[in-house]
């Protein structure tokens, strides 16, 4: 989904965003061409006293419009939270093929919810059909959806592993997720490079060690 915010959300309500450029007309505070389900203004308000806090002054030149930017960033980053990334496989088609079918290497970014600092990768997302199977954009639109939202990243391996379960009543299910948290490579141990992999295996890829096997071969097939 692509979502486009208006410049309306330099609408300013709160007394201390009364630095940003704006009427201040709270008739429209949060409107934009898309409905956001946001408080863009809390948010505003939220990093002036951020920045108030790490000694910044916020009615700097450069700063001004900084809690703007950072509040669109965070609608867009989070707008996963009022979707349901499900809808995407709601569609299906009838098929005999029963063997697996796997999507590699769909790119992510989402946000770390100890640290709000991004983790990016990527995830592949295989099933085996029984009897219906969706498009395959769709299972890459589930991940960036479910990748819009402040989480733990063994938790979004299992809610994309759960939506295709749940609505497409497979076989089988494996969600295979690998990334970097910027948590772990630019503050704390500042290990860059390293990555972390998570796994959820529903069905024959739980219980058929060959049936893994022949998945996991497949996810490290050479290009
Ligand atoms: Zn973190």
């Amino acid at each position: 989904m692509s979502v486009t915010f208006s410049e309306l959300c330099e609408e300013t309500s709160a007394e201390e965003d009364c630095c940003i450029r704006g009427s201040g007309n709270s008739a429209n505070r949060g409107a934009s061409d898309t409905d956001i389900p946001v408080d863009l203004a809390a948010i505003k308000a939220a990093v002036r006293i951020i920045l108030r806090a790490v000694g910044e002054d916020p009615d700097r030149d450069g700063l001004l419009e900084t809690p703007r930017r950072v509040a669109k960033m965070y609608a867009e980053m989070f707008s996963g939270l009022s979707l349901d990334p499900g809808r995407h496989l709601e569609v299906t088609f009838e098929e005999s093929y029963d063997e697996i079918v796997l999507v590699r290497d769909i790119a992510f970014t989402s946000m770390c919810e100890h640290h709000l600092l991004p983790f990016r990768g990527v995830a592949h997302v295989a099933y085996i059909p029984d009897g219906r199977v969706t498009g395959l954009s769709k299972l890459a639109r589930v991940v960036e959806e479910v990748s819009r939202r402040p989480q733990v990243q063994e938790r979004m391996t299992q809610t994309i592993a759960d939506l295709i379960e749940n609505r497409l009543g497979s076989k089988a299910v494996g969600v295979i997720v690998r990334a970097e948290h910027s948590c772990m490579s630019i503050r704390g141990i500042r290990k860059t490079g390293s990555s972390t992999v998570t796994s959820t295996m529903r069905g024959s890829f739980r219980t058929d060690p060959a049936s893994r096997a022949e998945l996991m071969s497949l996810i490290n097939m050479p290009e």
